[in-house]
């Protein structure tokens, strides 16, 4: 964890922005719930559990700096809301989510999986892909049986 922390401490100073300690409220609850993908407002309320002077407003603006320097990324599953989402260290591109439409569980798949099909859009539309977006939507495992 704090390993972590001191790295986006750097990411941020390499931009020439402080990691004040707002800020970093704001990293450790996104760290504390990696596999949590919440919204504005869930950061918020866990953040203010640490930091009760902190405003929405802040959290909000928060989220976006980091958003920009792509220490998150914000994805949204299709509900009308923005999610936020650490980037996995060292990550070139965002990983890939299946939802379950059935009981809403969100799994990550760390892999990228995309070289090729990359590889064919570069090449077919001579597009230099920067990032993606792929969420699965289906039934999970247990939802199954
Ligand atoms: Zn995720
Ligand atoms: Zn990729
Ligand atoms: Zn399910």
């Amino acid at each position: 964890m704090e390993n972590r922390i001191e790295n986006i401490k750097k990411q941020l100073h390499s931009q020439s922005y402080k990691l004040t300690p707002q800020r970093e409220a704001t990293v450790r609850v996104l760290l504390e719930h990696e596999q949590d993908h919440l919204s504005a407002e869930d950061v918020y309320l866990l953040v203010k559990e640490k930091a009760p002077e902190i405003g929405l407003a802040t959290v909000y603006r928060t989220l976006e700096l980091l958003t920009e320097l792509k220490v998150v990324d914000k994805i949204n599953f299709g509900d009308g809301v923005s999610r936020y989402d650490l980037r996995k260290e060292g990550a070139e591109h965002f990983h890939h989510h299946l939802v379950c439409v059935e009981c809403g569980s969100v799994t990550e798949i760390e892999e990228d999986l995309l070289g090729d099909v990359e590889k064919v859009v570069e090449k077919q539309f001579e597009f230099d892909v920067k990032d993606h977006r792929l969420t699965f939507h289906g039934v999970c495992k247990s939802c199954q049986n």
